[in-house]
């Protein structure tokens, strides 16, 4: 693991851990979910592996209330986090990657809303997976950049921590060439 100095500053401690993010003992797991929030592969299939059916029941009641239409990109939403360690998932869902359009500020706002969220709740640890760099094709270094820069922007009052889960040894080198 690798962090950033607390150096007394309101802003949280960033902390990079290599693993998989079900298995961390934080107040919130963020989850890179898609907009239907009924399951999909990478994180968000291990979240619903493990985390068990009170994950997905919870997602279904969204579904049939607030998000018919499911959640927007760039937005997020807190569910239990059933069997798992942490006390909430926070379901986020990041942009696709274009070649086309910049879609940066969606990847940031997936980031900044899933903070807000998670500090709403009055958690102070928050583990984030790097958002869209799997099956949505976001490059891991300028993902990783994104990442870093939308949690030192922020100013959270409850989460003193922020930890990034990287996977494998090529997204945690980038992340700790972003911080
Ligand atoms: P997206 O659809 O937003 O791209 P993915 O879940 O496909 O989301 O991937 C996001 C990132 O999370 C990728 O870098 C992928 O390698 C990584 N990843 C996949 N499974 C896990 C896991 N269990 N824990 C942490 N990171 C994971």
């Amino acid at each position: 693991t690798a962090s950033d100095r607390p150096d007394g500053s309101d802003r949280p401690e960033i902390v990079l851990v290599r693993g998989d993010i079900t298995e961390q003992d934080a107040d919130v797991i963020v989850n890179a979910a898609n907009s239907s929030l009924l399951g999909g592969g990478g994180v968000d299939g291990a979240i619903h592996r493990k985390g068990g059916p009170a994950i997905l029941d919870a997602c279904r009641t969204l579904r049939a209330g607030h998000y018919g239409r499911g959640l927007p990109t760039g937005e997020a939403v807190a569910t239990t986090a059933g069997n798992l360690a942490a006390q909430w998932v926070v379901h986020t869902v990041g942009p696709v990657h274009s070649a086309q359009e910049d879609r940066s500020e969606q990847l940031a706002s997936c980031y900044r809303e899933s903070l807000r969220v998670a500090d709403a709740l009055g958690a102070e640890t928050v583990a984030f997976p790097a958002i869209s760099t799997g099956i949505y094709g976001w490059p891991m270094d300028d993902g990783a950049r994104i990442a870093v820069e939308t949690v030192r922007a922020s100013h959270p009052s409850s989460v003193r921590e922020v930890r990034f889960v990287l996977y494998d040894a090529a997204a945690y080198a980038e992340f700790e060439a972003a911080l």
